[in-house]
């Protein structure tokens, strides 16, 4: 297209380039030359009326420190010399508003944008009309094409030149608005007459960042309590269908998420901007731009969908259960960076799991915890021994006197027997008596106890299962790292089985309803569609219909055959494009991923396990101090007992806590099957052989439970078990202690 010949304010040409864009009331133009710039030239006679309104904005030096308003900034002259339109700041590389806001378009024009991106342009947006209002314009017309998004996010308002304008004593009206975003109290009047107010745009500006924050859903979009509604009705009659105060007969339409997944002054603001009373004084854009804000900070990111993100107020993940129940995908992931691209190297290259394995296999166990090496003490009796053994010789002293005075009685007064019966009863009782001294069985007996007692957990905590513990957890490794082949096959099995359900989709995305003509479906029923998410053909289906108000088995019937003609045409192309080749990807750098932390997890196996099998050993060596002391108070105890010459009762049984004498080995590993692993199958069973005979203890490694001395392997030969084998304490017959086979 040959653009027109134009002259700039100072009558000099200006070359224009392409038509970059075309509306209702002009074009506009790229100027050669000048990639910073633009020129709207007014179209079908408009150029007069705006005469006077550009040349009072120019006059006003609005696009003076303007970063978010495309203003004029020139005037532009047709040939002759007369007002034909204005020059203004391009805008590079931006979308308008409508390809951001709703899921379907949005995968397609920002594929990069999550929901952060989203309150990050609502802020702006929100940033940009608190600029017009504070160089005392209304914008007026607010709509979903008037405000540019670059791929960062940046705003800017376009169509500068319909705002509200005040200046030199006169007001230049704005004519114009869309009835989405046009607040109740002026709905349906005509807009030439009325003056616009700031409260108008804030109306405006909380529909836009509603629409961002829900997916592209009206906040007057919802299930009236009877048949349709129309959105024009809906907000003149302030029936904001998410209200938790007064939502008028409206109910939200299912799946999306309710008002309060925002904090509650967000949710608070929307009730003002959107009910009866808010008409006293809706929140402004400048308040806007604090909630949104705020908003930002308390974002946080699902834990099952790292792209998804959410306020932390809103509980589960809002985007997860619209996905779930919507079966739409509202985010796309991100596209894999050029040095995350996973080299063509098979992940099991370079790694001999079973060589690993071998050397995981050649640690030699810790042995069993038996006693640490007790410090030796010679410290004799005890001062209470001693004690007792010095009144023991005055009690026998004593005795012998008394036995000594009953015989002189008897020599001298046989008669009296009394008396000197009483003399000898007194003496032998003496002389055989045991005072206190049998106190000191009963606490050595004590003290065998609790040292029994506590040498039990010594050993439950000093064994072998620390190291058995970490083997096993190296053996849970290799299974998982055998397992990774099947799940990396199943897994690109299943993302190709759904790849032709999501070419499909993606195909039948691009039909939308609004833009197809249906006998009986009329703007109010298309309204309805969109709030249930029904907005393409993809979305178009039997039981997603029928739970539409208004529609049943008859009315949705040429919907549905629609979208058979349309599935009719679709062709499947088998051959994968970007996109799946982008996943295949993802999944097979997910599975190098994984394959890699359990590969350095098994290659460093080996150190860890010697490592901890000579910590073990070390701290088997080394009592603890309850131990050390118990062990000396058992020791003083047995001193006390053969200094008073009294027996010294059998030692208590070591009771077995945990598992230290009964070793747990990892468990039984898989056998690699064959078409893994190939020709190495057969070292496999040997390594598995090994590990298996390791398993049975031998008559070394096995402890008396009674006395901890080792075992031999003996037969019975009387009882009810006369014949079957049985581990015996090698101290038999000192020690009775047996374990089973
Ligand atoms: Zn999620
Ligand atoms: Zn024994």
């Amino acid at each position: 297209m040959t653009p027109p010949t134009v002259l700039s304010a100072n009558r000099s040409p200006l070359p224009l380039g392409e038509l970059v864009g075309r509306g209702g009331e002009g074009d506009v133009w790229a100027v050669r030359g000048d990639d910073g710039l633009v020129a709207k030239l007014y179209t079908g006679g408009k150029a007069p009326d705006r005469e006077s309104k550009v040349k009072a904005m120019l006059d006003a030096a609005l696009s003076e420190g303007s970063r978010f308003v495309a203003y004029p900034t020139a005037l532009v002259l047709d040939p002759g010399g007369r007002f034909a339109g204005f020059l203004m700041r391009r805008i590079a590389k931006a979308k308008p508003l409508y390809q951001l806001y709703k899921p379907i378009a949005r995968k397609r024009h920002f594929p990069a944008a999550d929901f952060r991106f989203l309150v990050h342009v609502a802020l702006n947006v929100a940033k940009a009309m608190a600029s017009v209002h504070e160089a005392g314009c209304v914008i007026g017309d607010v709509n979903e094409s008037g405000v540019l998004i670059t791929e960062k996010g940046v705003v800017a308002l376009i169509d500068a030149d319909s705002f509200q304008v005040e200046h030199g004593g006169r007001r230049f009206a704005c004519e114009v608005g869309k009835p989405e975003y046009t607040a109740p109290e002026i709905q349906n009047r005509p807009l030439k007459d009325v003056i616009r107010t700031q409260d108008h745009d804030t109306f405006a500006l909380a529909v836009v960042i509603f629409q961002l924050l829900w997916m592209g859903r009206h906040p007057f979009s919802g299930t009236y309590k009877e048949g349709d509604m129309q959105l024009e009705r809906a907000i003149s009659e302030h029936r904001f269908a998410y209200s938790s105060l007064d939502s008028r007969d409206m109910s939200p339409p299912p799946s999306v998420p309710a008002l309060d997944f925002l904090p509650k002054e967000m949710g608070s603001a929307f009730e003002q901007s959107f009910s009866a009373t808010g008409r006293a004084g809706r929140p402004s854009a400048a308040v806007w731009v604090n909630l949104l804000t705020g908003l930002q900070k308390q974002l946080r990111p699902c834990g099952r969908d790292p792209i998804h993100h959410f306020p932390a107020i809103a509980g589960p993940c809002p985007w997860c259960r619209m996905r779930d129940e919507l079966g739409i995908e509202l985010f796309v992931p991100p596209p894999l960076a050029v040095g995350e691209a996973p080299s063509t190297a098979n992940w099991t290259d370079a790694f001999d799991l079973l060589a690993v394995w071998r050397t995981i296999d050649r640690v030699t166990p810790p042995p069993p915890a038996t006693k640490p090496t007790m410090a030796t003490q010679d410290s004799g009796p005890s001062v209470g021994a001693k004690a007792a053994k010095n009144a023991r010789v005055q009690r026998k002293l004593v005795g012998l006197v008394s036995l000594a005075a009953a015989a002189a009685i008897i020599y001298v007064a046989a008669m009296i027997w009394p008396a000197w019966a009483a003399v000898a009863w007194f003496g032998f009782a003496q002389l055989l008596g045991h005072g206190d001294e049998r106190s000191f069985t009963g606490g050595f007996q004590k003290a065998d106890q609790a040292w029994a007692q506590a040498l039990g957990q010594w050993r439950s905590t000093r064994g072998p299962a620390r190291f058995d513990a970490l083997k096993a957890e190296l053996a849970e490794a290799r299974s998982q790292y055998e397992a990774l082949a099947t799940e990396e096959r199943q897994r690109l099995a299943v993302d190709e089985g759904t790849r032709r359900a999501a070419q499909l989709r993606a195909w039948l995305e691009q039909f939308q309803i609004r833009r197809t003509h249906f006998k009986g479906i009329g703007a109010g029923k298309i309204a309805t569609l969109a709030s249930y998410g029904i907005e393409t053909a993809a979305e178009v289906g039997s039981t997603r219909l029928l739970r539409v108000p208004g529609f049943g088995p008859i009315n949705s019937q040429p919907l549905l055959e629609w979208r058979r003609r349309l599935e009719g045409r679709f062709r499947y192309d088998p051959k994968p494009n970007a996109a799946d080749v982008q996943r295949a990807a993802f999944i097979r750098a997910d599975i190098t991923a994984k394959a890699g932390k359990l590969r350095n997890q098994l290659e460093a196996g080996p150190t860890r396990l010697a490592k901890l099998a000579a910590d073990v050993v070390a701290e088997q060596q080394v009592p603890s101090p309850e131990l050390a002391a118990l062990w000396r108070t058992r020791t003083q105890a047995e001193a006390d007992l053969v200094h008073l010459g009294r027996a010294v009762p059998a030692a208590t049984q070591i009771p077995q806590i945990g598992s230290s004498t009964q070793p747990i080995f990892p468990r039984p590993i898989g056998i690699p099957r064959p078409h893994q692993f190939g020709q190495k199958a057969t070292t496999t069973s040997t390594t598995s052989a090994s590990a298996i005979a390791k398993s049975t203890p031998t008559s070394a490694s096995l402890q008396c439970p009674s006395c901890g001395s080792s075992m031999v392997r003996r037969t019975a030969r009387r009882g009810p078990n006369a014949g079957n084998a049985f581990w015996g304490c090698s101290r038999y017959p000192g020690c009775r202690g047996t374990r089973r086979i």
